[in-house]
């Protein structure tokens, strides 16, 4: 039997447990690698790129927000529109 059979660390990081790997195998048992997915899902493990994506949206909603706050400052939005309201 040519089986490539090594031990390995479980791919999970909140498991890591050392297992016998056969082939391409990543993780001691498929709860982990489905772990890890559900994980990846819900946003816990993010890919780097999503992340980068993720801090320039939110430099670009910070810089929004500071251009709205001087707009309020130099009086260029006016509130009285709260008084002629139509429903
Ligand atoms: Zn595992």
């Amino acid at each position: 039997m040519a089986t490539r059979d090594r031990f390995r660390f479980c791919a999970d990081p909140k498991c890591a447990a050392l297992f016998l790997a056969r082939g391409p195998q990543a993780y001691c048992h498929p709860r982990c690698s489905q772990a890890v997915r559900t994980r990846t899902y819900r946003g816990e493990v993010r890919a780097p790129q999503e992340t980068e994506a993720a801090e320039k949206r939110e430099r670009f909603r910070r810089s929004r927000r500071e251009a709205y706050k001087q707009k309020l400052r130099r009086g260029g939005m006016k509130v009285q529109e709260y008084g002629r309201r139509e429903l």
